[in-house]
């Protein structure tokens, strides 16, 4: 009986495997390896900070899968509140000022919980648009100010910012741009210091750059903190140079860094605000572009007449504002920023014993439950993706990073872990360094 249950199983698990390799294109991937060895994992379900796939294997989540999924799998809330919108009022458009009660409570709520005057919302379906919606209502902006020709847009080496055609021009990261023929004209890339934003300032003219955008930890390039002081001081230039500062919050946002926001680390209140993935803990695709009250009066004095020409089918989609609003209930109500405090120095603490063990750990940086493992194995080619093909044998599925010669983890677990679970992952990876390093 058990044999035959398997045979069907496996049978499955063959054709969907086949499926797969004829019929999808997968995100940021290597076409080769998927045509070689079919779908690296085929998940069929979640609960809390572990995910199952079809073969049976029960893996950590170390990473939120990616860095969204913050209150956890399997919170069988979100999906009624979703069945109950989707009965109610499954989609209506926002266009030409219509409107709904989920996407208004939530502008309000997202009002209410970023920091400062940052209280007007302009809804889109994930990070990449939110970013795109900063960029042209910057340059929008600067145009009704009467100065097109400010439109450059600046950003960091080492960012990432989505993979929309602004957002890919905007991200700092080579192989992102490597991937087209060209990037959009007018973006920019600079050094994370305030004197190389500075000198970029002097060279190209302040007249000719709309506006800065940065994350608050950098995510996806390496979980880079911001030197000492550095946001202050950039916030400072920006003022002095009218150039819009945008803060992408879109991993850092609702609690991953041990605060409701990034910026609240550093006192910062940006003039735009761009968030996603956490909003909803990727229950349902929602993001936003968030505008400060003195920007968005400023917008309507100078619009007059003039539309706001820019809008997503699925800006404000009444679902995942309906998933968005009980996520952020969630969050709340379990005390989950409190939380991924006092976990986030857990992980701190299990790193700081990695770096005590290993000679391969170099250095390590976290800011709330949003964390990184520097290694330098003294190698040609970096060890951290070795590292996380021994993670996934032994229950973890793990991130490396490994652009510009980076050799780094990146960890970001769901909100929800417990002290036990954080020793249980560092614990995989303590014997998965073990792993790599007896073969070096
Ligand atoms: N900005 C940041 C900081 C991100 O980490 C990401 C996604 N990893 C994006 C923007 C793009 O978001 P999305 O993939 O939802 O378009």
């Amino acid at each position: 009986m058990e044999t035959a249950m398997m045979k069907d199983l496996q049978k499955k698990y063959e054709e969907l495997v086949d499926l797969d390799k004829a019929h999808f294109l997968h995100p940021t991937s290597s076409i080769k390896q998927h045509q070689e060895n079919g779908p690296a994992f085929i998940f069929t379900e979640g609960e809390g900070i572990y995910l199952k796939d079809i073969q049976g294997n029960k893996l950590i989540d170390s990473l939120s899968s990616l860095w969204n999924v913050n209150i956890g799998h399997g919170r069988k809330e979100l999906g009624e509140v979703a069945a109950e919108q989707m009965g109610k009022l499954g989609f209506a458009s926002t266009f030409a000022t219509w409107s709904h009660e989920p996407v208004i409570r939530l502008a309000q709520k997202v009002a209410e919980m970023t920091p400062g005057d940052l209280n007007t919302t302009f809804f889109t379906s994930g990070g990449s648009e939110a970013n795109d919606t900063a960029f042209k209502t910057v340059r929008h902006y600067w145009k009704l100010k009467g100065q097109p020709e400010k439109k450059k847009i600046v950003s960091r080496k080492k960012s990432y910012h989505g993979v929309a055609m602004g957002s890919t021009s905007a991200t700092g990261l080579k192989p992102f741009h490597d991937f087209t023929t060209s990037i959009a004209p007018d973006f920019h890339h600079v050094d994370s210091s305030a004197d190389a934003l500075r000198a970029f300032i002097d060279e190209e003219g302040a007249e000719t750059i709309a506006a800065f955008i940065t994350e608050p930890v950098q995510g996806s390039g390496g979980v880079n903190l911001p030197p000492d002081g550095y946001f202050q001081e950039v916030q400072q230039i920006c003022k002095e140079n009218n150039i819009i500062f945008i803060m992408d919050e879109v991993i850092t946002g609702f609690g991953r860094t041990g605060k409701t926001f990034g910026s609240d680390h550093f006192n910062i209140v940006p003039d735009i605000m761009c968030i996603a993935k956490g909003i909803t803990s990727g229950y349902a695709p929602l993001g936003g572009m968030v505008l400060t009250e003195r920007l968005y009066k400023e917008l309507i004095d100078l619009s007059g007449d003039g539309m706001f020409m820019h809008g997503y089918t699925y800006s404000g989609h009444p679902v995942s504002c309906a998933v968005a609003l009980k996520n952020i209930e969630i969050i709340e109500r379990e005390g989950l920023v409190e939380h991924v405090r006092e976990m986030g120095e857990e992980l701190l603490r299990g790193f700081e014993m990695l770096k005590q063990e290993h000679d391969s750990v170099k250095d390590y940086r976290g800011l709330g439950l949003l964390g990184a493992v520097g290694l330098d194995a003294g190698t040609e080619e970096p060890i951290a993706p070795k590292v996380v093909s021994e993670c996934f044998k032994r229950g973890m599925i793990g991130r490396a990073v490994v652009y510009d010669g980076q050799d780094t983890l990146a960890f970001a677990p769901p909100f929800v872990i417990t002290k036990e679970q954080v020793q249980e992952m560092i614990d995989i990876v303590h014997e998965s360094l073990v792993a790599v390093e007896k073969d070096l």
